[in-house]
Order: C-alpha cells, then sequence, then structure tokens
C-alpha cells in the first residue's frame, strides 16, 4: 500500500474548514492593507534561491528539491515565498507603480526537513511582501498586519519577537564579535553549530540545543553594535509599534535562516512552547534582495505565517469557526417510481442556490433519515406513492420529528419568491 511521502500531510475534508478559515482571514486583513494577491510557479530556476537565501545556509545545504528537467535546467521546488515574488516584480517591471508595491501569496512551501511535530516536508504558508518602500513606519505596519491577522483568527496566547540584524555595513563587525564569543566556547557547542560557526553565525544564536542555549543568553548583543542608521531605524520600528498600540518584545538573539535579511527581523511565537519548532510566522526587512536579482537598490519587508501550524493552534486552543449559516436540506423517497421525482427535485433546489444532501442508492427510506439525522441536516422532504400521486412533498423537521405535507406547486413557488 502507497502512503503520503514521508513528512507530508493529507488535509482531509474535516481539517478543510480550517485552512479556508485561515485563508479567509488572511484575503480580509488584506484587503484592509492594501495587499494584492499573486501567485508564482511551484518551481524555479534552483540559482534563484541559492543566490538569495544564501549558500551557507540550511535551506540550500540540505533542505531543497532541487532536480534536473528533461531540457537539462536545474529546478527546485519553491523553498520560501519572498524570492520568486521579487523576481516577478521585476520581471514584470513593478518598479514602474506607485511604491511600496503591497503584495500577497498563499503557497505550498517545501522543504527536506527532519519531520516532527508541526514540522512538513510541504507546508502552506500565506504571506505579504511591500516592496520599495524603506522607511520605519511601514516596519511598523508590516509587523502590525501580522499582529491584527493573528487576533483576526481569535487566537490569544502569541507574542511578538522582534531584533535588529544590522546591516550590509554595520553587520560584519558583530559577526566578528561573535566568532570570538563564540570560539572561546566550543567545548560546549552542538556538532551542527560548530560546522556552522564559520559559515552561519548568526544562526548560533538560535540553536534550541540546552547547551547552545545557555551559551546565547550571554553572546554579545546585536543592538549595540548597529551603526547609526540601523540603530536610528530600530529606535523608530519600536517607537511606531508603541503608538499603534502593538506589545512586542526585543529579543536579542532572533535572527532567520536565510542570508537576505537586513536591519528589522521579528517572529510571532505562541506564549507556551511546544516544540523546537514552534513560531507562528516570521519576517524582516531585505533591503538588498531586488538589487542581488540584478534590480536597483530597492528596499522591502515582509512576513510569512505556517498555514499548518496555524491549524494546530486553533484546534489546541479550540477556537470556535464563525459557521457557514447554510445547514442543508435533505431529499428522501420510498418506492422506485419516487426516487424519479426526489432526483429531479434535489436538482431544482440546487438550482436555486439551496444545499442539498441525498443518499439516493440507499434503499430504505429508514437508513436515509438515519443519515440526514447524521449530517445534522434542519429539513427533510420525502416523496412517496401518496406524494407522486397528489403532487406534494412531505416536508419534516428534523429536530422534532413533526411533518406536514405541502403541494409541489407551493414549495416551487416559494423557492421563486426566494
Ligand atoms: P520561515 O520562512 O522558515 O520563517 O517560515 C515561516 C513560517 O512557516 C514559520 O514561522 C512556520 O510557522 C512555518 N513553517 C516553516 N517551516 C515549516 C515546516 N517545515 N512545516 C510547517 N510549518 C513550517
Amino acid at each position: 500500500m502507497y502512503k503520503a511521502p514521508r513528512g507530508t500531510i493529507d488535509i482531509l475534508p474535516a481539517e478543510q474548514k480550517y485552512y479556508r478559515y485561515i485563508e479567509e482571514k488572511a484575503a480580509d486583513i488584506c484587503r484592509l492593507y492594501s495587499y494584492e494577491r499573486i501567485d508564482t510557479p511551484v518551481f524555479e530556476d534552483s540559482g534563484l534561491f541559492v543566490r538569495t537565501i544564501g549558500s551557507g545556509t540550511d535551506i540550500v545545504e540540505k533542505e531543497m528539491y532541487t532536480f534536473e528537467d528533461r531540457g537539462g535546467q536545474s529546478m527546485t521546488l519553491r523553498p520560501e515565498g519572498t524570492a520568486p515574488i521579487c523576481r516577478a516584480y521585476l520581471e514584470h517591471g513593478m518598479h514602474n507603480l506607485p511604491q511600496p508595491v503591497r503584495l500577497y501569496y498563499l503557497a505550498s512551501i517545501f522543504r527536506y526537513e527532519r519531520p516532527q511535530k508541526g514540522r512538513y516536508r510541504q507546508h502552506q504558508q500565506f504571506g505579504v511582501e511591500a516592496i520599495g518602500d524603506g522607511d520605519a513606519a511601514l516596519d511598523a505596519e508590516v509587523i502590525e498586519m501580522a499582529w491584527r491577522f493573528f487576533k483576526s483568527l481569535g487566537l490569544r496566547k502569541f507574542v511578538i519577537h522582534l531584533n535588529s540584524i544590522g546591516c550590509r555595513d554595520c553587520r560584519p563587525a558583530y559577526l566578528e564579535k561573535l566568532r570570538d564569543y563564540y570560539s572561546e566556547h566550543v567545548d560546549k557547542l552542538c556538532p551542527d553549530c560548530k560546522s556552522r560557526m564559520k559559515r552561519n553565525t548568526l544562526r548560533l544564536l538560535d540553536c534550541k540545543q540546552p547547551s547552545c542555549l545557555e551559551l546565547s543568553q550571554s553572546a554579545p548583543q546585536g543592538e549595540r553594535c548597529l551603526c547609526p542608521e540601523c540603530k536610528q531605524h530600530f529606535t523608530n520600528v519600536a517607537r511606531y509599534l508603541r503608538l499603534m498600540k502593538v506589545p512586542f518584545q526585543k529579543d536579542h538573539r532572533l535572527v532567520r535562516g536565510l542570508d537576505y535579511y537586513t536591519r528589522t527581523v521579528f517572529e510571532v511565537q505562541p506564549k507556551v512552547e511546544w516544540g523546537a519548532q514552534s513560531a507562528l510566522g516570521g519576517g524582516g526587512r531585505y533591503d538588498g534582495l531586488i538589487e542581488e536579482l540584478g534590480g536597483k537598490p530597492t528596499p522591502a519587508i515582509g512576513f510569512a505565517v505556517g498555514v499548518d501550524r496555524i491549524v494546530m493552534s486553533l484546534k489546541e486552543q479550540r477556537i470556535r469557526l464563525s459557521e457557514s449559516p447554510l445547514r442543508g436540506l435533505f431529499v428522501a423517497y420510498a418506492g422506485d417510481e419516487a426516487k424519479a421525482a426526489a432526483v429531479r427535485f434535489a436538482a431544482e433546489l440546487r438550482r436555486n442556490g439551496l444545499l442539498v444532501y441525498s443518499s439516493f442508492g440507499r434503499g430504505s427510506l429508514k437508513s436515509q433519515l438515519r443519515q440526514a439525522n447524521t449530517l445534522g441536516v434542519e429539513y427533510t422532504f420525502i416523496f412517496g406513492e401518496d406524494e407522486i400521486a397528489n403532487s406534494t412533498v412531505t416536508y419534516r423537521d428534523m429536530e422534532t420529528g413533526e411533518q406536514w405535507q405541502v403541494a409541489l406547486e407551493e414549495v416551487f413557488e416559494l423557492l421563486a419568491e426566494g
């Protein structure tokens, strides 16, 4: 028997309502902040990701689904959403539009990770990108948007962690300080961090291994090494967030797994962690990315949230989803002649926009009514010999069990009146 590939999940009908709920809330918040939807291909030229995410990162080193297509080109299944959007921004001349250009996406993301709770090899992200504005007020607006999105879902108990990782000019000196600090404690580092030390020093700060975690607590803090411009930017982001009444906490150990970030980085985390992989979302500035792809220097900022992890949180916090008011009707029959009338009637109801259930394969009326009960419908229409003979239909209230015969004409008239 085949099974879903390791690290992937089937989203069964019972789960779909959570996904639709999140998608609707995402579309609502995007409308409010004037973001427009964009969809890019599931795979891209591998170079796009290697160049932007960075060759020393975990994603590029070990997690990409890369393959050669039949024309000999190296392609990669999208391991993150930002680089493809920046590619599209340049390819379609969006720098000619009023800036910032605000875009959002809902997309599957592929990473060959070690599967565990909340960490899959294919997961879904909702993300936004605001391209073409470097002002700290935009950082605050994007963070506020992420915060409002989580609020609108009804989720409680999440916090925003905020940090600045500086820019091309001030980061090298900070990395030097970090390397000096860690090289004095190499023996306490986990094997992964030992090998990361030269290539991806920042990542040592967010390693979850107990001994690394302890070391990172007293590691040099990035905020103290920022150049005056980055420092001012960070101060302004914090000031605007306070003005907007968005709660956040500074976290000098917060870094991101991709090389392209500059200045502001942030993450949305549950207050109570449920494992090493607990972030619900994250983002930050990437002022050098568009230039890296051959465009003019163009500052930008965005965030992405993990839809599957939000589903887990909604369930854990027992959030009641606002349910569709449609409860549906059931059409049942007794006898072959009545069946044809029931089939025609069900089609007529659907043509009138009603949600209709039926179980025409079940012979007995009793079993059909049982099915209607299980589905939780409010009313059932029943056709039998009598009803056919006098052009009526029986209308049964499933809660009370009361039923009435009504003339078919009347039902159709009622439907026609809406
Ligand atoms: P990242 O770009 O890695 O920060 O991902 C953005 C968000 O997507 C994270 O905060 C998680 O909520 C979610 N996410 C990232 N990787 C995975 C994964 N392997 N499985 C499920 N969700 C993930």
